[in-house]
């Protein structure tokens, strides 16, 4: 195989830096850049919207990477801004490449037409310190979203003794991501901690003090925070001609191998949607734990080995008090199983099957449905419903 001289890895964050250590891992003896558009070298995320934002966890989360030992150019706080076959142009000029790792990771949305500094978001660990600074007793503190961000940052907030309101737009917390009724299943936790959760209400507008809303009602804020999902960083790629997936966020389209439209280009992480052959279809996987398998898969196709990328997607949040775990993937289903008591101490469950074959669980305060879940997602398994339902009978026993 004709190995590649030259690679760059664009993209500082886990993504990036575990394909530096794979390329090294795997066999790479040729030059090796990485280009990162923040200043800091690469960190672990999860951490900023628990530990970090609540003040109990230092807010350093650098990723353990022998850099020295790895000899790469590791340039931070340059962006790339253009690509053409074999040239990657940057915000310093432009650089060429053999083979090119893209790990830029994903951005947080924001409101159509709102000035950058009305709203926080929670993406970098700047952001994470300057809403931790913001976030002191009685302030009035408006989210925007109750997804997994909104959530967790809607948990530190409450435990921070702000005043605490969380604007959805749908009719239910993390009802993208679960469905309605699942989703009501953590409402209630909102009122507990004594978070207002105003549903059905759609933000129009942020000004000082106050968020608007459709209704033409205003809420009042001193801080805004958005958590209305992210997009893959991929606006610099657009009219390179390097297939984008428009569907899903114009995430870079990779096939199973992780090879993206050109030669020698692979794309790992919340960058990129991947074709997954366990669920026949192309998934946008904005995990953690992909962000550190992905990589290995990555390198081991730009290298000249061609392996395949079919996880079953996994992933965590802990807000208000509650471990949620979610692994698989339920665009498929046709069964929702509920398992446990939603009120109970227990920790509770749900389990998504397709066709009769269990394609994801949600685990709430349940560690081993998820662990002994995501195995039998992995086998296949077509469990029977009624054992799937009793929580007293262990999943691997379904
Ligand atoms: C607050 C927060 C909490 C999270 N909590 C969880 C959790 O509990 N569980 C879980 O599974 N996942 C969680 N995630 C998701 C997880 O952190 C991501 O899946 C992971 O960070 C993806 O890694 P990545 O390397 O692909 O992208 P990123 O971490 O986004 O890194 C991409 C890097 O590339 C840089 N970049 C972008 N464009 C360019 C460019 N043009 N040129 C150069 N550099 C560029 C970016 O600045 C960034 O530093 C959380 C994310 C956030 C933000």
């Amino acid at each position: 195989v004709n190995r590649p001289e030259h690679v760059i890895i664009v993209g500082g964050g886990l993504a990036g830096a575990r394909a530096a250590q794979e390329l090294r891992a795997q066999g790479h003896a040729g030059r090796l850049t990485v280009i990162g558009a923040e200043p800091e070298l690469p960190y672990d995320r999860p951490p900023l919207s628990k530990g970090v934002l609540a003040g109990v966890a230092a807010d350093d989360t650098t990723l353990e990477v022998a850099w020295d030992q790895l000899e790469v150019t590791l340039t931070l706080g340059r962006r790339a801004t253009g690509l053409r076959p074999g040239g990657l142009e940057t915000d310093r000029g432009e650089l060429g490449f053999d083979a090119l790792v893209l790990a830029t990771g994903a951005q947080p949305r924001r409101l159509p037409d709102l000035p950058a500094d009305t709203a926080l978001v929670l993406r970098t660990v700047d952001d994470a310190r300057r809403l931790r600074r913001e976030l002191r007793p009685g302030a009035r503190v408006v989210v925007v979203g109750a997804g997994w961000i909104g959530a967790e940052v809607a948990t530190a907030a409450a435990a921070a003794r702000c005043r605490t309101t969380v604007l959805e737009a749908g009719p239910a917390p993390l009802a993208g991501a679960l469905g309605e009724q699942v989703g009501a299943l953590t409402a209630p936790w909102y009122a507990a901690a004594g978070v207002e959760l105003r549903l059905r209400a759609a933000v129009i507008g942020v000004e000082p003090g106050a968020v608007l809303l459709a209704d033409g009602s205003a809420v009042p804020a001193d801080v805004v925070v958005l958590g209305l999902g992210a997009r893959p960083d991929t606006g610099w790629l657009a009219g390179s001609g390097l297939a984008l997936d428009a569907a899903l966020g114009g995430a870079v389209a990779v096939d199973e191998h992780l090879a993206a439209s050109w030669p020698r280009v692979v794309a790992a992480g919340d960058c990129s949607a991947w074709w997954s052959r366990r669920f026949g279809a192309r998934l946008r996987v904005e995990h953690w734990d992909d962000a550190l398998h992905a990589p290995a898969v990555a390198v081991s196709t730009l290298l000249g080995r061609p392996a395949v990328h079919d996880p079953v997607p996994w992933f965590w949040s802990e807000q208000f008090g509650h471990v949620l775990q979610h692994c698989g993937y339920a665009a498929g289903a046709d069964t929702v199983v509920p398992r446990g008591d939603p009120t109970g101490p227990a920790g509770w469950s749900v389990c998504w099957l397709a066709q009769g074959r269990l394609v994801a669980v949600l685990a709430v305060d349940r560690p081993r449905d998820a662990v002994q879940g995501r195995r039998l997602i992995a086998a296949g398994a077509t469990p029977q419903v009624a054992r799937l339902a009793d929580p007293a009978v262990a999943l691997r026993e379904v």
